[in-house]
């Protein structure tokens, strides 16, 4: 039995210690999302081409990026792991992708309707990046922040 809990301690230990590593990875906007009680949300495009569920908090941290391209369409967004990310299969025929500058965001959007639903930030390419607009209305609460 002994034997057993040290070999355990062995594993543990270094399984904990990469955990913690992991965590510290992340920066501040995405830790908030993971440090609460999730909920379920489904979103997607305007012709519902692109759909998707995700597992988020109740109270969404919403930000508003300045960079060239989301300035441009006034694209406000919450992060979320991408392991809490998770798209419809079909959807993948009708996305396409836009990068520039340093290519490391994924610019995802519908080739139908052309909206962005989400795409891959450059601030957290592990993360996704959820246009609070194309999660309907309905489902989000008024427990909303805004970061600049
Ligand atoms: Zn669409």
């Amino acid at each position: 039995m002994e034997v057993l809990s040290s070999i355990s301690a062995f594993l543990v230990a270094p399984v904990a210690i990469y955990l913690l590593q992991e965590w510290k990875n992340y920066p501040q906007r995405v830790r908030h999302h993971m440090e609460q009680e999730l909920k379920a949300y489904t979103g997607g495009c305007h012709c519902n081409s692109v759909r998707f569920t995700l597992l988020a908090p109740r109270h969404l941290v919403v930000w508003n990026c300045n960079c060239s391209i989301c300035f441009m369409k006034r694209n406000w967004h919450f992060i979320i792991p991408a392991s809490q990310f998770s798209l419809v299969e079909s959807s993948k025929d009708y996305l396409t992708e836009y990068r520039f500058n340093t290519k490391t965001a994924k610019h995802l959007f519908c080739k139908i309707c052309g909206v962005q639903a989400y795409y891959v930030p450059r601030s957290n390419p592990d993360g996704i990046a959820v246009t609070l607009a194309c999660i309907p209305v309905e489902q989000v609460s008024s427990s909303l922040s805004l970061s600049p």
